[in-house]
């Protein structure tokens, strides 16, 4: 739509303009640090930031009715720069100009309701949105979207220039970072460092594709995590894991376009989401903070956090009533199909206990809960969501488990509504479907195949058959017609067809 047509009270708002003061500041200390600089942890304390807009309150002056319509407005522009994340322009990166934005088509990901069966088989009413629609098929999307326009933005200040961006991942990170980067190639170059044979083909093949530098390491992600902390120590590196505030700014768009996907009603809500790293759970409690305190939503959803009893540092922490007597200890992580998400230490930890505190403290009640499934419920709720057309990853599978599990102990109603992000699309993660249907999983892994669920294809070549047809060598005449009605009576026994013509 062009501006002309905005109604008049919303056209002064359409295009955002730079304004706000965004700051650095640490969770440690509390000292705030300017944003001309790349950093990551504080360089007083050591500890990790979150970005902040000094001038936050500004936005409180317009009325959450009038937020509302101007994000609503916003969406029938069409002007790329404000179709992803930076929709929230306000919200998400009030300082980047727009033309530094880097827009590659993420965000604005489908929300789609669970069928009547799957409805009834979980208790409750749910949709899955599915951020694996994202262009390197993950959430992180979001975050490099965010993290690559501060970076372009820098650079066309001219406070940095021939970046080397770099980061550890369990397979999604490196393939958003690489992506981002790539766009912005050749002034900013792509490292990734991912752990040897714990990303699947997939994962692997996108940072190569994207032409980043690929290093596999032995060991696991927490090991990768380190080495890149050392690198990001010593040269002059930008880190891209969510340890960088950016990633978390970006990814907060995610609760903002669940708010607006309801129209804005968070009565009655629940959000599930898997823990690993711990950054998306912190972005996702952060932005609906952000949208409560500005009145554009009426009341704070539910937050369930979901991690796998192979890797659930998060869980055990709060398994401990007491506040006062909550003790933060890594785990070290076994095999899991959640393996975007197999972290025993998380970078955001720090991040998640602020937002926890505070989310509890303006919901007035407990708000944010923490569940623990195991592997097997994992991949078998997967399993039974695409078999409903869904295109879960195992993690969305891992969401939907922990509803289930929350259903169970009451954390949620039946009168709710569950919102359940499936963090990156099943293909990425087809290798475990794979392991599931031909019964190959390693031990370590805990999960048996149940045969209801296994599906594998039939070859059909019958064996009187004495031609069949090859690539470069049709067949023809009587030899086709025989192979042709050969083979449809095979597959009509296998189908148990009935002759009704
Ligand atoms: C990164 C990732 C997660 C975990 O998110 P964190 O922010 O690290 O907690 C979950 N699922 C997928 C598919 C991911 O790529
Ligand atoms: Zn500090």
């Amino acid at each position: 739509m062009k501006i002309e047509d905005f109604p008049e009270d919303i056209r002064q708002y359409i295009i955002p303009t730079q304004e706000g003061k965004v700051v650095y500041r640490c969770l440690g200390c509390g000292m705030e640090y300017s944003i001309e600089k790349l950093l990551y942890t504080c360089p007083d304390c050591g500890q990790i930031l979150l970005i902040y807009d000094l001038e936050f309150d500004r936005l409180k002056k317009i009325s959450g009715e009038t937020w509302r319509r101007i994000f609503d407005y916003r969406k029938m522009l069409t002007i790329p720069a404000l179709k992803g994340i930076y929709l929230y322009y306000e919200f998400i990166g009030p300082v980047i100009p727009l033309d530094s934005v880097v827009y590659l088509g993420e965000g604005h990901t489908p929300v789609v309701e669970a069928n009547t069966y799957m409805q009834d088989k979980a208790g409750v009413r749910f949709y899955f949105k599915n951020d694996g629609q994202n262009p390197s098929a993950s959430f992180k999307d979001r975050g490099m979207a965010s993290a690559l326009s501060y970076i372009n933005f820098l650079i066309q200040k001219g406070h940095i220039s021939d970046v080397l961006a770099i980061c550890a991942s369990t397979g999604d990170t490196s393939a958003a970072a690489a992506l981002y980067g790539s766009f912005l190639q050749p002034r900013v170059k792509t490292a990734v460092l991912l752990p040897h044979k714990k990303v699947t083909p997939q994962q692997l093949s996108q940072p190569l594709g994207s032409g980043a530098s690929v290093f596999e390491l032995p060991g696991v992600f927490d090991d990768c995590m380190k080495v890149v902390e050392a690198l990001s120590d010593r040269y002059n590196v930008a880190l891209l894991n969510s340890k960088n505030a950016w990633r978390i700014l970006g990814q907060e768009s995610y609760s903002y376009e669940i708010a607006q996907d309801f129209e804005y009603n968070m009565d009655n809500k629940v959000i599930i989401l898997p823990i690993g790293n711990a950054g998306n759970i912190s972005a996702v409690m952060s932005g609906f903070l952000k949208f409560y305190e500005t009145g554009i939503i009426n009341s704070l959803p539910k937050i369930i956090g979901v991690q796998s009893k192979h890797a659930n540092p998060v869980y055990r922490y709060y398994l401990e009533p007491d506040a006062k007597k909550r003790k933060f200890v890594p785990v070290t992580v076994k095999p899991s199909v959640a393996q975007a998400a197999m972290i025993g230490n998380p970078v955001s930890m720090p991040r998640v206990i602020h937002l926890v505190n505070l989310y509890n403290k303006l919901a007035g009640k407990q708000n944010v809960f923490c569940i623990e499934v195991d592997e097997q419920a994992i991949i078998d709720w997967e399993l039974i969501a695409n078999r409903n057309g869904h295109i879960a990853c195992t993690h969305g599978g891992e969401s939907l488990a922990g509803l289930v599990k929350a259903r169970s102990q009451g954390i949620i109603d039946k009168n709710d509504t569950a919102i359940l992000d499936s963090t990156a699309h099943a293909l990425k993660f087809s290798g475990f479907q794979e392991m599931y249907y031909e019964k190959k999983f390693p031990k370590e892994f805990e999960i048996t195949s149940d045969p209801d669920l296994i599906n594998s294809p039939v070859l059909i070549h019958p064996k009187d058959l004495k031609k069949v047809p090859a690539p470069g060598k049709p067949l023809e005449g009587d030899d086709f017609e025989l192979f042709v009605r050969r083979v449809s009576e095979e597959i009509a026994k296998a189908l148990e067809l009935k002759n009704g013509k």
